[in-house]
């Protein structure tokens, strides 16, 4: 399996998990756009979010977002969350993730 999510929801891969739940695993992103940049990631592959009819999996994905706002301190002050699909989306990985973004002003766009 040459994917990246995979390797880290299988703890192949390090990764800094700050949750976990049965189907989710949320992570700090490598690269972080915002002081907090967190993300969700459901344990079983699925390419995009266009590919996932799992209706409660995609309710848990928020869920897990609010809940894990609140463990890390950013409910009050705010957060965003995105999931960016395909090319002109910004997707980059092909393992169906939720973005949590907080810790200063965001604007109109996602960085
Ligand atoms: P996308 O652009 O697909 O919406 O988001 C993919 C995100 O995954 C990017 O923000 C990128 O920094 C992050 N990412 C890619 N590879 C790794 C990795 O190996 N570890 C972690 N923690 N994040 C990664
Ligand atoms: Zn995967």
């Amino acid at each position: 399996m040459e994917c990246i999510f995979c390797k880290i929801v299988s703890k192949e891969v390090n990764s800094t998990i700050v949750h976990e739940t049965d189907h989710i695993v949320v992570i700090k992103d490598i690269n972080p756009q915002a002081p907090t940049h967190l993300l969700i990631i459901p344990r079983s592959h699925c390419p995009t979010l266009l590919d996932c009819d799992d209706r409660g999996l995609l309710g848990e994905m928020l869920e897990v977002a609010k809940e894990v706002a609140k463990k890390v301190g950013v409910d009050r002050s705010g957060f965003r969350v995105v999931v960016n699909t395909n090319d002109e989306g910004g997707q980059t990985v092909y393992h169906l993730h939720m973005h949590l973004l907080a810790g200063r002003p965001l604007s109109g766009r996602m960085g």
